[in-house]
């Protein structure tokens, strides 16, 4: 289920004559300080907690830029407020970039995908005001980036962390691997180890989501998780913008008893030596078939050491390999060249050669 709630706000807009910041986009046409103007170019998104709602609002379309002056109008009016012309023929303010807060959309920066392009009405300067900075196409966007200033400059410096560590963690990790000096280690034994899991037939507590879960669980608990919230500012060009909030709601997890195959214990077999041979472990299963409490085997999984010192350092290392072979192969006493870290001193097992 989705929910969707809209309301609408008024944009702001700084007046570029007088200085006068805030100035409501529907309310203020004019600067109440000096009387300019509203360039809709310069309308923005408010901050959250200034944000003045426009109730019952009538969207009429976006405001008609007069051809004669260049002054915005309600897209109701049939001539311009600033000079009388008639407004047949004028053309769309423009808007600025939807802002999208939530899953899926961190606040979008104008320019990156996601955000939604910046419709142009090609709005030039109101005319019959000193030219105090004519809005460049630039200007528009800078505008608009505004308000997410301080959540974009956070972003950053996270940004940067999370860099850094990364940075940090893979460079030792590529480091310790790259730098590595030829080094003599000697096999001084074998292991081995070979295992064969048990699984059991029996209650199980488990999770997923409600809607998943399996047929014949028992001693269910529900939780409801948060709801998932998209919320858009779309502006609307007549000096108001829309908030549209999406949520979806949580999807209900499931905690329960159900009868399940897992694994309950395992059967190993080790030896330290080649002569030793590698064999698997006797597995005894309590009773098989379908019912509670019964056995059958698992997975198996079988691991070979080779156990070495470096020559040099006397540093004990050791080799875990998966091919039984390959782990024979290795003669106890003898030497074998390899790569080790001259940081950690480990060797490189796949570099092992017989010297
Ligand atoms: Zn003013
Ligand atoms: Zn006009």
């Amino acid at each position: 289920m989705t929910s969707v709630t809209e309301k609408t706000y008024e944009m702001m807009w700084d007046c570029e004559y007088c200085g006068k910041k805030k100035l409501l986009g529907k309310t203020h046409r004019h600067c109440p300080n000096c009387g300019a103007p509203q360039n809709p170019d310069k309308r923005y998104f408010p901050p959250e907690n200034e944000k003045v709602a426009v109730e019952d609002h009538e969207y009429v379309g976006r405001d008609v830029l007069c051809p004669a002056c260049q002054v915005a109008s309600s897209r109701a009016a049939q001539c311009c407020g600033n000079c009388g012309s008639p407004l047949t023929g004028g053309k769309d303010a423009r808007v600025q970039q939807e802002q999208v807060v939530g899953p899926g959309g961190a606040p979008a920066q104008p320019g990156q995908p996601g955000a939604a392009p910046a419709q142009y009405g090609g709005a030039p300067y109101p005319a019959g005001y000193p030219a105090a900075g004519p809005a460049a196409p630039g200007a528009q966007a800078a505008a608009g980036a505004k308000a997410p200033a301080g959540s974009k400059a956070k972003v950053g410096i996270l940004a940067a962390i999370v860099a850094l560590l990364v940075f940090c963690g893979v460079g030792f990790v590529c480091v310790n691997y790259l730098w590595t000096e030829e080094g003599t280690l000697s096999v001084t034994g074998h292991t081995w180890k070979r295992a064969v899991a048990v699984e059991r037939y029996d209650d199980v507590r488990d999770k997923s989501p409600c809607s998943s879960m399996p047929s014949g669980a028992r001693n269910v608990q529900r939780t409801k998780g948060e709801p998932v919230c998209t919320t858009r500012k779309i502006d609307q060009g007549d000096g108001t913008f829309k908030e549209r909030r999406e949520c979806k709601d949580a999807v209900e997890q499931c905690e329960y008893t159900v009868l399940k195959w897992a694994v309950a214990r395992s059967e190993t077999a080790t030896g330290n030596s080649v002569d030793d041979q590698p064999r698997w472990p006797e597995v005894r299963l309590g009773p098989t078939g379908n019912c509670v409490g019964c056995e059958r085997e698992g997975s198996r999984t079988e691991t070979y050491t080779v156990l070495l010192v470096n020559t040099k350092s006397k540093k004990e290392d050791r080799c875990e390999l998966s091919d039984q072979t390959k782990w024979a192969s290795f003669k106890k006493g003898a030497s074998y060249k390899g790569q080790v870290s001259v940081m950690l001193g480990g060797v490189r097992c796949d570099s092992l050669k017989a010297k």
